[in-house]
């Protein structure tokens, strides 16, 4: 039984790495495609090449990443190198809350040093060739060693209080682990730009001027109570530009790269301004957050189902089960059914995406945001028309087309 249940793991990981290298060579030969009318005027001829050389670039150091990880992956699982990560773990210690941290401190930190040289080349070599990269090599290794810290305190902190409740609880442990995790999301959502955010940036309130006064009068059109909007210092690692909207209640602000202010008009970005805005009145950070609270008490329960089962730690080749063996296999039998709602949650943020454009159209112009979304679009060198499966599997946001033609009304 743990035989056929590893090959149809195994299954699931080669099925899943198919798909994506699949949808990956549909998306690079999307590049041919006739560009239509509307985006014509996107790329002169030269930066179309540049654009399109960046996405074949971009695409072979993940086909190899990818490959790695696929072929890594795969060995560890059938030749049982959980097994062997736990028994080094019984080794260290004899207290099971030390002995899961030592575990997936072990298994975090290969992945981690594996995926580290492709993270190096993709900044200092890809982003650096195309002209986005402004990290310096001290920025990238002060952001390693933060996210470091922050995963063994924050990650650490968790595991070492779930693998706690699940020993004390029993079967009653999913509903204390669900309320725990959902807890813990709902701090950072709300508290994600006045203490997550500032480890890594500098915020600084939007100065008094032209593109001050111009958002408080939208603001005041559409009576949004404008607590903060803040200025991020974007330009330390990348050129690429954004803005994004966090926080619930009272802490709610409105953040805005500096490179976004640098490239645009005051009427863009106050049209960018207004696409937030419009995430906030129809309530999509409140419904996002909520279904991601019943995902994670489905998800609990599920664990809390299986996670005595001994065949949970047998897939893996470990003859004695533990709360952090069952988390590898539950993470691996679920990661299918996570794929799926992975889509469904984008045909979700699509909706909400073109809702969002919508109010900026109503309340302030589709000319401004059509104007702005081009310059973000050829400032990150987009694919004009990536390929409709690949949209529909990957992308959070409808395609540039799809929303100028939305917003035209056609
Ligand atoms: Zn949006």
């Amino acid at each position: 039984m743990a035989q056929t249940l590893l090959y149809l793991i195994i299954a699931f990981v080669v099925a899943e790495f198919l798909f994506s290298k699949v949808l990956s060579y549909l998306n690079i030969r999307s590049w041919d495609k006739p560009v239509p009318d509307e985006i014509k005027d996107l790329y002169q001829e030269d930066k179309f090449e540049k654009a399109k050389a960046y996405a074949l670039d971009n695409n072979r150091v993940s086909t190899i990443s990818g490959a790695i990880s696929f072929v890594l992956t795969i060995s560890f699982l059938y030749f049982k190198g959980f097994a062997w990560v736990d028994s080094i773990a019984h080794q260290v210690s004899g207290q099971y809350i030390i002995q899961g941290l030592v575990f997936f401190g072990i298994v975090s930190g290969v992945t981690s040093l594996i995926g580290l040289p492709f993270d190096i080349y993709s900044t200092f070599v890809i982003e650096e060739k195309y002209g986005f990269n402004k990290t310096t090599p001290a920025t990238f290794i002060g952001d390693k060693l933060k996210g470091l810290l922050l995963g063994v305190v924050i990650g650490g902190g968790i595991y070492a209080l779930l693998a706690y409740l699940f020993q004390l609880l029993g079967d009653y442990f999913w509903i204390a682990g669900w309320i725990v995790v959902s807890g813990f999301s709902l701090f950072i959502a709300t508290f994600y730009t006045a203490v997550l955010l500032p480890i890594f940036n500098k915020l600084t309130p939007l100065e008094n001027g032209e593109l001050r006064s111009n958002i408080e009068t939208y603001s005041s059109k559409v009576s949004f109570p404008l607590t903060n909007i803040m200025v991020m210092d974007g330009s330390k690692r990348s050129s690429k530009a954004n803005a994004f909207f966090s926080g619930i209640g009272s802490h709610k602000s409105i953040v805005l790269f500096d490179t976004l202010i640098n490239d645009m008009n005051t009427d863009e970005i106050t049209a960018v301004l207004a696409h937030e805005v419009g995430h906030y009145k129809k309530k999509h950070i409140l419904q996002s957050m909520a279904l991601a609270v019943v995902q994670m008490g489905v998800l609990f329960f599920l664990f809390g189902w299986l996670a005595r089962n001994p065949l949970m730690a047998e897939v893996l080749g470990a003859k004695e089960n533990t709360f952090y063996l069952s988390l590898v296999t539950f993470s691996l039998l679920y990661s299918p059914i996570s794929t799926i709602i992975g889509m469904f949650m984008n045909v979700f943020s699509r909706k909400n995406e073109y809702e969002a454009d919508n109010y900026a159209t109503t309340t302030y112009g589709a000319e401004p945001l059509i104007s702005a979304l081009k310059k973000l679009y050829v400032n990150t060198l987009g694919n004009p028309q990536p390929d409709p499966l690949y949209v529909f599997v990957n992308y959070s946001h409808p395609t540039l087309l799809q929303r100028i033609r939305a917003m035209r009304g056609k």
